[in-house]
């Protein structure tokens, strides 16, 4: 045994220095083959999977292959140069004697490879083998899962990690946090975090995005002070990407810009990840020309970054900025994706370009090999049913080389709303109904249309339907950010603190809006009441609430912006166009579907939404 001896031999690839310890079986000296560690180094400075095939056989004729460690090695190097694990199996189908070690080698090598089926298997058999998992494979088995989106499996691998007595284990808790909450599961990824013994900055942000993935942006943004307050080691680039877009769901604008300036005071790179959250939270804030110019600084771009930027012109019904900036991500030769298209589709409907939308819906497929999605056909049906070109809507629909479904139906629904056209919509709704019968804002565009014309019965008869299916109407919630505090208002809400404020002012203005001719339009009422309580019940919608709360607190003369959950209604929408002329302030409504900008009573969604 050369024990902890120094020896240069001549190899192919020059020399290596090499030392033969207890783990690496030795050949012994006089042996024209190398020793297990001289191999290991040897296969360690391949560069191409040509030189990695050439060492590997070496090591086989040396009577290595069922080497461990050296297995462990190749499986490695062959999923890093071929980009699959299908080398490495069979290097692991070689190998005589195995450990968890080499297991977690394999499990790891699948997941990072995205083979999250193969992983779970292989996790499965190294069980079977009577080896036990340890913090190296629990991670990345967990990954697998979160991926696949298996909940039951993830369970049994927590359940598996407390037998191995992995509670509160750093890595494996933030594997766990992680899988909860792709999963949906925020309870257990909540536990999970709160009975941590040491987090670090993984996990908050974890479960910050875990959050923000389930569209809890409230508790994603409570949870982001907490870590202000509690956590010494402060926030990183991820914490931000993590936080961005529920800033942007609760229109959080100052949180957002005192992410953006915590950004640069703290060096952060902001790289094109980072870059296109801000863009995004930006533009989703409303903030357009921020989104740009934060945009035009980014070092380097991608197809996310241009598409944040042109769906945030369009949603804004900026429709020729987003039309611009489209062209000008051509011309820099960034391909676009089925996300760009949609866009560039429905920015166009929104502002009623109905021959651009014909255009690039062409373009799309003949230019740029992209086959439209239901999307896509939903936007077109759109673009077509607001310009109330409805047999062309319908060739549209008919040509799908797949089933429409309900979002293209859903299109014609609302044009149908528009042009105030029944027996089309009665097509539609049928459709829709059927294809989404637990989505309540169908059955409220329905009755809304059935309403509008004053056809009651159908209205109890859609009533019906959504109680038979036992679908509840979603509450609307609004907010606004007043000095860094974000207020969520639900509808006829009195649980704020300054609600008699709020109420006082809501009936001021409801007896200015009456003296300048405001009726109430109560068609938007789902329910069986008289008028006059129907007015109360529009009258109290949560938008209402937010915008009186700005109106008094807001700094005076700012613009008051509004994020509602739904759709803005009819009534509303008017009373806001009102009250901006009224009180001579600028008012933003980002509501589900798109921006209202509401200035001197007037709104630039043109009363088309
Ligand atoms: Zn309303
Ligand atoms: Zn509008």
């Amino acid at each position: 045994m050369a024990f902890g001896v120094s020896i240069r031999l001549p190899i192919k690839h020059g020399f290596v220095r090499g030392r033969a310890f207890g783990y690496f079986p030795d050949r012994g000296n006089g042996s024209s083959f190398l020793d297990s560690y001289e191999y290991s180094q040897l296969l360690q400075s391949c560069r191409d999977i040509e030189s990695l095939k050439a060492v590997h056989a070496q090591v086989v004729t040396a009577g290595y292959q069922s080497n461990m460690y050296l297995a462990a090695k190749l499986i490695e190097i062959y999923r890093d140069f071929s980009g699959s694990m299908e080398d490495g199996r069979k290097v692991f189908n070689n190998t005589t004697e195995r450990d968890s070690q080499l297991y977690n080698v394999l499990i790891r090598g699948y997941t990072t490879h995205g083979s999250y089926m193969e992983a779970i298997r292989a996790y499965d058999e190294m069980q079977m083998q009577g080896l036990k998992p340890n913090h190296f494979s629990f991670p990345f088995v967990l990954k697998a899962c979160s991926a696949m989106g298996d909940l039951e499996k993830g369970k049994e691998i927590h359940r598996d990690s407390m037998m191995a007595g992995m509670n509160g284990h750093t890595y494996v808790c933030n594997g766990l946090i992680a899988m909860y909450a792709r999963c949906g599961d925020l309870t257990n990824a909540r536990q999970v975090f709160d009975e941590m013994p040491e987090r670090d900055v993984i996990s908050w942000n974890s479960m910050i995005a875990g959050y923000c993935q389930n569209d809890h942006p409230k508790e994603a943004l409570e949870l982001f002070h907490g870590m202000l307050l509690g956590f010494r080691e402060g926030l990183d680039g991820v914490t931000l990407v993590a936080i961005l877009p529920s800033l942007s769901q609760l229109s959080a604008l100052g949180h957002g810009r005192w992410a953006h300036c915590y950004a640069i005071k703290n060096g952060f790179v902001v790289d094109v990840v980072l870059g296109t959250a801000l863009v995004n939270m930006y533009a989703k804030c409303g903030r357009l020309s921020v989104a740009r110019l934060v945009f035009d600084r980014m070092a380097q771009r991608n197809v996310f970054s241009w598409n944040a930027l042109i769906g945030g012109y369009g949603v804004y019904g900026l429709a020729s900025d987003a039309l611009g900036t489209f062209s000008l991500m051509l011309k820099a030769n960034i391909s676009p994706d089925a996300i760009t298209f949609v866009y560039v589709l429905s920015a166009c409907a929104h502002a009623g370009l109905v021959d651009d939308a014909r255009q690039w819906f062409r373009a799309m497929r003949d230019d740029h090999s992209l086959e439209p999605s239901g999307e896509h056909y939903a936007c077109m049906v759109d673009a077509l049913g607001r310009a109330g070109l409805f047999d062309e809507a319908m060739s549209i629909i008919n040509s799908m080389p797949f089933e429409p479904g309900a979002d293209v139906w859903g299109s014609l629904l609302g044009a149908c709303r528009i042009h105030k056209d029944v027996s089309l919509a009665e097509i539609a709704a049928e459709r829709v109904l059927m294809l989404d019968p637990l989505n309540a804002g169908r059955y409220v565009l329905v009755a809304n249309i059935y309403a509008a014309s004053g056809m009651w019965d159908e209205v109890a008869r859609v009533r019906t339907l959504m109680k038979e299916r036992g679908v509840r109407k979603p509450l609307g919630s609004s907010s606004i950010e007043v000095r860094h505090r974000v207020h969520t208002f639900g509808a006829r809400d009195e649980s704020h603190p300054f609600s008699n404020k709020i109420y006082e002012k809501l009936t001021w203005l409801e007896g200015e809006l009456r003296g300048m001719g405001y009726e109430p339009d109560v068609n938007s009422v789902l329910h069986d009441v008289g008028e006059e309580e129907k007015g109360e019940m529009v009258a109290r919608h949560s938008e209402r609430l937010a915008i009186a709360f700005g109106l008094i607190y807001a700094s005076p003369g700012s613009t008051i912006r509004v994020t509602k959950n739904l759709r803005v209604c009819v009534d509303c929408h008017s009373v806001t166009k009102m009250i901006s002329k009224l009180v001579g302030r600028e008012i933003v409504v980002r509501d589900s579907n798109r921006f209202h900008h509401f200035k001197g009573g007037a709104c630039s969604c043109g009363d088309y939404w």
